[in-house]
């Protein structure tokens, strides 16, 4: 598969730690990897030293100038190429309501831009919000991770998006496959393995068997504006990670 969007309905459960550091995993290997950004609030833009000024090109070009992809993505210094969001994002939604070729605009450029290609997967780091964004990462990807940072309110984000991917398949008409992926995961904390065994009742063989261990590694690089890969190569972080791609791989979730 070589489109996968990071979802969860709620906030800081590492949905851009996992796309960030997944495509900076794959880096490490010498695979590429494009990021796109969904979230207004543009951290993985900031984080990957691709903050943008008002008025330049983002990932809204898409749905306001239909640029191509290809010519929003720029070359991050992790690496990466990026295509950046921004803060206007949050205008897609009262601009563009929520008709089908607007929810289908991601998926439909990917296709015409032979961006699908399995050499080079596709991470979408998505929003909290289902509004126009989060439903083209749906519709456009083939698979949905979704970290659940070992809390109840996020295992409960996680089982309001099973409804929502559930619903959506009848609407795009194939399977959409996920991994529910721990993260922030602290096996001193009591809680941390209730909510593992939750979401193991209700998700059984999608739960992916690495969970990200709750690291400072993983929490200080942002600061830096940095993966975890180049702050702290020999960090449980960077190690769960490479992990988890490994995992992924050979599931063929990732191609
Ligand atoms: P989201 O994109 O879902 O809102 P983030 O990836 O931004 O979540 O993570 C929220 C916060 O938690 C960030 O400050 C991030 O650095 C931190 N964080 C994420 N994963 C971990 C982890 N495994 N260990 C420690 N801190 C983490
Ligand atoms: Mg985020």
């Amino acid at each position: 598969m070589s489109v996968i969007a990071v979802f969860n309905q709620k906030g800081g459960v590492g949905k851009t730690t996992t796309a960030l550091n997944l495509a900076a995993a794959l880096n490490a290997r010498g695979r590429e990897a494009l990021v796109i950004d969904l979230d207004p609030q543009a951290q993985l833009s900031t984080i990957t030293g691709n903050q943008v000024d008002d008025g330049e090109a983002t990932v809204l070009s898409l749905f306001q100038q239909n640029r191509h992809l290809a010519q929003l993505q720029r070359s991050a210094k992790n690496g990466l190429s990026v295509i950046p969001a921004h803060i206007e994002l949050s205008k897609v939604d009262t601009l563009y309501g929520k008709g089908y070729n607007v929810v289908n605009r991601l998926n439909a450029s990917l296709h015409a831009e032979n961006l699908r290609d399995p050499r080079r997967p596709v991470l979408l780091d998505c929003s909290p919000l289902i509004g126009v964004l989060s439903l083209n990462a749906i519709f456009a990807c083939d698979g949905v991770i979704v970290p659940i940072s070992a809390d109840h309110l996020s295992a409960k984000g996680a089982m309001q998006i099973e409804k929502t991917l559930n619903a959506l398949e009848k609407v795009v008409k194939h399977k959409i496959a996920r991994r529910y992926l721990m993260t922030r995961f602290d096996g001193r904390r009591n809680m941390a393995w209730d909510v593992l065994e939750l979401v193991k009742t209700r998700f059984g063989a999608d739960v992916c068997e690495i969970k990200i261990g709750e690291n400072v590694s993983l929490a200080e690089s942002p600061a830096y504006n940095k993966t975890v890969f180049e702050h702290a190569p020999n960090s449980r972080g960077a190690k769960d990670y490479a992990a988890l791609l490994d995992e992924l791989l050979h599931a063929a979730f990732i191609a």
